[in-house]
C-alpha cells in the first residue's frame, strides 16, 4: 500500500496512542532544552511520559527532579525508570518510597544497563533484586503501581535464545507488569514476528514499539549495534551521503519515522512510544502525520506552546 494511502487512513480510522521519553538534564542549558521539547510535546495528549535512570542508577536525584517536576508543574502522567543494578532491595525500596511520596503510581521497571553502559558485563547485586522479574514482584508488594517493561523483537543480546528472552518476558508480566515497551528496531516484519510469538508464549499485554527517530545516523548506528538493533541496509541507503548535511538528514529521518510508524498502524499497532532524546521535531513532525492534534484539535494549543518555548 502507499504511504499516502497509509496516511489518509491512519489519520481517519485509527485511535493513536503516543508516550514521551526523556531523559534527566545534566545542567541548565539541558534542562531549558529538555523543558521547551516537554512543553512543545505535551499538547498532543501523551498517555504518559518517562524520564530515564542512568546507566549503573547514576542519575537516581536527577531522575527524581525531572519527575518531581513533571508533577507539579504540568497535567502530564509521569513514569519513572527505576533500575536494580549496583542496589541493595533496601536501596531500590527507598527510592520507590521517594516515588510514592511524590505521588509517582507509573513504572517503568528495568533491570537496567552496567555503570559501563550498554554492552558492558552486568553484575547482580548479591543484596539487589537480581532482575527486572523481581523488581517487578518487589514494586507490587510495595503498592498496586503501573508497571511497564523492557521488551526486544530482535532479542536481548544476552539472551541464548527467543525462547529465553520470552520467558523472562512472561516472568515479569506474571509478576504485575502490564505494559511492555520494545527496544527500538527498523524492520516492521521483525516486530510483527516478535508480537505473535509473543502472543503464542500465551502473553496479552499491549507490546508498544520504542520508535527512535534518527537525529544523526552515523551515532544511532553505533548505539544500535551495541543493543542488538539490526540496521536495515535499505535504512543505510537513505541516509549515505548526508554525513554532512543535518538540514537534509532530518528531513529524511521525518520521512522514514512516519513511513515506518504508518506500516505498524496498518499492521495493527496503535500504541508508540517515542524515545525524543529531550528533542521535539521530529517526534513532533511524526506525531503529526499519524493524526495527532493538539489539545483542541486545530493545533492552536502546539503552536502557543512552541512560541512560548522558543
Ligand atoms: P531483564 O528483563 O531482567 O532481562 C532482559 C533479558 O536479558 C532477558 O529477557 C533475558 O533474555 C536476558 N537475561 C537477563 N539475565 C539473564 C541471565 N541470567 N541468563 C540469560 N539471559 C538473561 N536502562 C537503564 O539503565 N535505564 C533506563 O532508564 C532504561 N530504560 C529502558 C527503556 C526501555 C523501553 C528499554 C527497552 C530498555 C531500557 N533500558 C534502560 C535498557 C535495559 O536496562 C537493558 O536492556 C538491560 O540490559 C536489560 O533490562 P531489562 O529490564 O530488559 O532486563
Amino acid at each position: 500500500m502507499s504511504v499516502s494511502r497509509l496516511s489518509r487512513r491512519a489519520m481517519r480510522d485509527v485511535d493513536i496512542n503516543v508516550s514521551f521519553e526523556f531523559f534527566p538534564p545534566k545542567n541548565d542549558k539541558m534542562e531549558q532544552t529538555l523543558w521547551n521539547s516537554i512543553e512543545r510535546l505535551a499538547p498532543l495528549g501523551p498517555s504518559f511520559v518517562s524520564v530515564t535512570y542512568g546507566a549503573g542508577g547514576s542519575t537516581r536525584q536527577r531522575t527524581h527532579e525531572t519527575v518531581s517536576r513533571i508533577c507539579k508543574e504540568t497535567d502530564l502522567l509521569p513514569a519513572a525508570h527505576l533500575t536494580c543494578v549496583d542496589a541493595s532491595r533496601e536501596e531500590v525500596d527507598e527510592v520507590v518510597r521517594e516515588y510514592w511520596q511524590a505521588g509517582v503510581r507509573h513504572f517503568v521497571a528495568l533491570r537496567g544497563d552496567p555503570k559501563g553502559g550498554v554492552g558492558t558485563r552486568y553484575v547482580p547485586n548479591p543484596d539487589g533484586y537480581q532482575n527486572a522479574a523481581e523488581l517487578v514482584a518487589g514494586l507490587k508488594a510495595f503498592a498496586d503501581f503501573e508497571i511497564t517493561v523492557a521488551a526486544y523483537p530482535e532479542r536481548h543480546p544476552e539472551s541464548p535464545d527467543f525462547a529465553t528472552d520470552i520467558d523472562m518476558l512472561k516472568r515479569k508480566v506474571d509478576n504485575g507488569a502490564t505494559r511492555a515497551i520494545t527496544q527500538f528496531c527498523f524492520d516492521n516484519d521483525v516486530f510483527e514476528a516478535y508480537v505473535e510469538r509473543v502472543r503464542k508464549a500465551g502473553i496479552y499485554i499491549p507490546i508498544v514499539p520504542g520508535i527512535a527517530p534518527i537525529h544523526n545516523f552515523k551515532s544511532l548506528s553505533g548505539f544500535a549495534s551495541k543493543c542488538g538493533t539490526h540496521i536495515p541496509d535499505w535504512l543505510s541507503k537513505r541516509f549515505q551521503g548526508l554525513e554532512n548535511d543535518p538540514g537534509t538528514e532530518e528531513l529524511v529521518a521525518a520521512a522514514v519515522g512516519s513511513e515506518q510508524v504508518l506500516d505498524l498502524v496498518e499492521r495493527g499497532f496503535n500504541d508508540f512510544h517515542f524515545y525524543t532524546m529531550n528533542r521535539a521535531d521530529l517526534v513532533y513532525a511524526i506525531c503529526h502525520m499519524l493524526g495527532l492534534r493538539a489539545d483542541d484539535g486545530n493545533g492552536d494549543d502546539a503552536e502557543s506552546a512552541s512560541a512560548e518555548a522558543a
